[in-house]
């Protein structure tokens, strides 16, 4: 599927400035950034996304909240997620994914990585 616009959230500025490269540099240019699930559904009214990237660990809302709220609006019930995240538990995985999470990044990961999963959730 085509990507235009992808909503990228990361409550760190650092993490938030290499994600949002390495998402540029596989030619993903038009990105929405936020610093929390609070401040990502703010930005995201009235505009369309096609692709969620986002956070586990943030203040205000957390990944996991955002995903829930994304997957109850009725026009992203199948919007791709992945999730890029610190917390590499088994039973974490496992929640993300009976969210609705389709794509589980662990950091510290590579662009090749990201690249990978992109790809592979996209087709
Ligand atoms: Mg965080």
């Amino acid at each position: 599927m085509e990507v235009k616009t992808i909503l990228f959230v990361e409550d760190s500025p650092t993490m938030r400035r290499i994600i949002a490269n390495s998402l540029k540099r596989l030619g993903y240019t038009d990105i929405i950034e936020a610093e929390n699930g609070v401040d990502a559904l703010d930005k995201i009214e009235g505009k369309t996304i096609d692709l969620l990237v986002t956070d586990w660990n943030m203040p205000e809302m957390n990944g996991a909240d955002l995903v829930k709220n994304i997957r109850a609006m009725p026009e992203y019930e199948t919007l791709p997620i992945v999730m890029i995240t610190t917390r590499g538990m088994k039973d974490d995985v496992i929640k993300a994914m009976k969210l609705g999470v389709n794509g589980y990044v662990i950091k510290p990961f590579t662009p090749e990585v990201l690249r990978t999963k992109l790809e592979a959730i996209l087709k």
